[in-house]
């Protein structure tokens, strides 16, 4: 515990909240799958940043957290490679009866303006298109047409500003049913862009809510919580942030 502390220390991490897993000291040493360690030591990133560190294996746990941390720290892989395993757990369909029921979006990630969407998409894409894994930006500029062209061709994560959001969710355009994990990203800005209600509406689209499992009896907390997730039972909300005003 005080190895623990002192590692924090060393790398400025401070931590706020019950049970909070161990930080990471390495990518080998972590719980990262194998495949996913490649694609990070082809990418280059050698070691993870303190957010990362400590944010994955909270992310692992499928736990809902607040990551609070500079510009240009790594917040964008620190949501990402939990987001992209968890996406992985998820049961392979075997074949669509709808497009719409079956082929996701089952994670959103919502970013305040067009440009940091697009950043997020190409990140993300560097990481999940060798997982098989698909993305639709849902932002200003392309048709609602084309847009919905894209969608129906399915996806496993929308990347998406608030506003064109809500309007391919009112137009029908996309459907929520299958999506329980919501990603804000640069949410102090998205306050200061007044989205609040725009990110209120959106999370009303999805079909769970982040009511908690009752835990008072759990032997394992973290287990407990997994097992509730992973069966997409609850909704799992992940914020990050550069800083961190009181709304
Ligand atoms: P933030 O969202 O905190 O502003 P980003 O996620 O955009 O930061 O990352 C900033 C830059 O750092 C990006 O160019 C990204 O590719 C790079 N980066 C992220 N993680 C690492 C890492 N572990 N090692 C080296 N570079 C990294
Ligand atoms: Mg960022």
């Amino acid at each position: 515990e005080r190895d623990w502390r002192i590692f924090r220390e060393d790398y400025n991490i401070t931590i706020k909240g019950g049970r909070i897993p161990n930080p990471i000291r390495n990518w080998k040493e972590s719980n990262i799958a194998d495949n996913i360690i490649e694609i990070i030591n082809k990418v280059g990133y050698d070691e993870p940043t303190p957010i990362q560190r400590q944010a994955i294996p909270i992310g692992l746990l499928n736990r809902d957290i607040i990551g609070v941390a500079e510009t240009g720290s790594g917040k964008t892989l620190a949501f990402l490679i939990p987001l992209l395993v968890w996406i992985g757990s998820l049961p392979k369909v075997e074949f669509a009866a709808t497009v719409d029921q079956d082929q996701g979006p089952y994670a959103i990630i919502l970013a305040p303006t067009r440009e940091l969407a697009q950043q997020i998409e190409e990140e993300t894409n560097k990481f999940g298109t060798p997982l098989g894994i698909r993305t639709v930006a849902v932002i200003g500029g392309l048709s609602r047409e084309e847009q919905g062209f894209r969608l129906r061709m399915g996806c496993e994560i929308v990347i998406a500003t608030p506003g064109r959001l809500i309007d391919v969710l009112e137009n029908r355009y996309l459907v929520l049913n299958q999506c329980t994990y919501i990603v804000l990203d640069e949410a102090d800005r998205m306050i200061d862009m007044g989205f609040e209600g725009d990110v209120q509406k959106i999370l009303d689209f999805m079909p769970v809510t982040n009511q908690k499992p009752d835990t008072e009896e759990a032997e394992d907390e973290n287990a407990l919580m997994k097992n509730f997730y992973s069966k997409n039972k609850y909704r799992q909300t992940v914020m990050f942030t550069a800083t961190m005003p009181p709304a």
